[in-house]
């Protein structure tokens, strides 16, 4: 059987397969993609690229009804998700269009001798992506349109249940008008990625996905002496520490652990609330846990059978080191799994210091801010967090000393198109979106002038 297929997770249902690539497919892709930026890159102009990745974005949204259906099928994203998934991808698209200009102009350097100095932000080459499924359109935007614009060319490796949202992302690419070899999609196998990355034509690599990948990539990239942006899984806290709105505390931290189905690297998947108010959250949170609709269409399927075994796995193993659920009985039907609150866990237990990639949440007590944030930073991952607090100078504060990459106050999912993201620990190295992403994989050329 091919490795590249879809399987509906609301069916258990095979769909389609697509067969891997031969290793003379994986060097033809090599072959164009170095080509088109020795040729097509090296040649055009940021403005140029950047109105073609514009109508890309353009092109996303016509075709925003039949994307969106291509990974409910693949992975279970509800349709109204899905539908918001595409417009986001696009906006993101669009964000590297219209600031590219911008981003990329000549950065003079303020130095001691006075010399005119300055860097000029250019592609260095062939740069590698490698993609999960829990958002085939967001993920590949925020690496495919940044590197198209600033003047490298792609290789995609998209995640192996995703080859249709993979396909129809490179027409896209093509139809917006980059040439032969700018974006190329590539069905390879973990070995060929291995090869790809050992090329000398390659110059760079970015994996979104798990920890365990990014420990396989890194070492590979390392190896080669390849720059890697690794975008990895975590753990982020959501923290309530004081509030007059208990129902937006509530609200939020649904809205954070129920993103994506419970399957957002950044979802806020340990919530960390005061003593004061914990019996009152508790009670209100597991309710509204507990009120989601899987007919409604707030949340659907876990992604595959594997993704639904893994997390009830974790979430019995907690159960039999003694934690509690407040609701919810882990017990899928097929991949459906009932949202669930998991409480009196300690640091003991398995589940702590893991990663739960489903509708769980951890829910803990603690006596003080200082409490919270020794809590917060006892998890190997750092990648975003959100803090509840009227007092936004007291929520700033115990941001400053979270061990994260991302801190939103009173809010989550405020994610925007052309705002940096990314982490830190085990959460990876680098960041994507806004100019600090698009410049990951530049050349920092620098001009210096003598006196004559
Ligand atoms: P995964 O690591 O299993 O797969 C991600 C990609 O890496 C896939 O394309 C897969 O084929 C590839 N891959 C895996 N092992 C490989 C190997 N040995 N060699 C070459 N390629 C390999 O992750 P997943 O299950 O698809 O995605 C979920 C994970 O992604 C979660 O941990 C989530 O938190 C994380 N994630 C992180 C971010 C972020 O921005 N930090 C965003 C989304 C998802």
């Amino acid at each position: 059987m091919s490795i590249f297929a879809v399987i509906d997770p609301a069916t258990g249902h095979t769909l389609a397969e697509y067969p891997g690539a031969s290793d003379a497919q994986i060097e033809q892709a090599l072959a164009a993609a170095d080509s088109a930026y020795r040729g097509w890159a090296r040649g055009s102009t940021v403005a140029e690229r950047a109105a073609l990745a514009h109508r890309a974005a353009e092109l996303m949204l016509e075709r925003k009804d039949e994307l969106a259906a291509i990974i409910t099928r693949e992975m279970g994203k509800p349709p109204a998700a899905a539908e918001g998934e595409v417009e986001f991808a696009a906006a993101i698209t669009d964000a590297f269009a219209t600031h590219g200009e911008e981003w990329l102009a000549d950065e003079s350097l303020a130095v001691e001798d006075g010399l005119r100095t300055f860097f000029r932000y250019q592609g260095i080459g062939v740069i590698l992506g490698i993609m999960p499924w829990n958002f085939p359109y967001y993920q590949v935007a925020r690496f495919a349109a940044p590197n198209l614009v600033l003047g490298n060319t792609i290789v995609l490796k998209h995640s192996e249940q995703c080859p249709e949202s993979a396909l129809a992302l490179e027409s896209i690419f093509r139809d917006a008008g980059f040439p032969e070899g700018a974006y190329v999609n590539v069905f390879a196998s973990h070995a060929q990625i291995s090869t790809i990355i050992a090329d000398d034509r390659l110059q760079g690599v970015s994996l979104t996905g798990s920890e365990r990948a990014g420990a396989i990539i890194g070492e590979q990239a390392g190896r080669a002496l390849k720059k890697c942006v690794l975008e990895l899984g975590g753990s982020d806290p959501f923290i309530v520490l004081d509030t007059d709105d208990l129902d937006h505390a509530v609200q939020h931290a649904v809205i954070g652990r129920m993103e994506n189905s419970g399957q957002a690297c950044n979802g806020s998947k340990r919530i960390i609330v005061l003593d004061a108010y914990f019996d009152a959250f508790a009670e209100k949170f597991a309710a509204a846990i507990g009120a989601q609709s899987y007919d409604a269409g707030d949340y659907g399927p876990l992604s595959s059978a594997q993704a639904t075994k893994t997390l009830t796995a974790q979430v019995q193993g907690a159960l039999d080191q003694g934690a509690e659920l407040l609701v919810g009985d882990n017990a899928p039907e097929g991949n459906r799994y009932t949202p669930s609150v998991l409480t009196r866990i300690t640091p003991e237990m398995d589940v702590y210091s893991q990663e739960l990639f489903g509708p769980v949440a951890q829910l803990y007590r603690v006596a003080s801010d200082d409490e919270a944030i020794a809590l917060a930073n006892s998890s190997p991952y750092g990648l975003g967090s959100v803090i509840i607090c009227d007092d936004v100078e007291r929520a700033e504060r115990v941001g400053d000393r979270l061990e994260v990459g991302m801190v939103f106050i009173n809010g989550a999912g405020i994610e925007g198109p052309d705002v940096p993201f990314g982490g830190v620990k085990k959460s990876g190295f680098g960041r994507e979106l806004g100019r600090v992403g698009m410049l990951e994989f530049a050349n920092k050329k620098l001009f210096r002038f003598a006196e004559k």
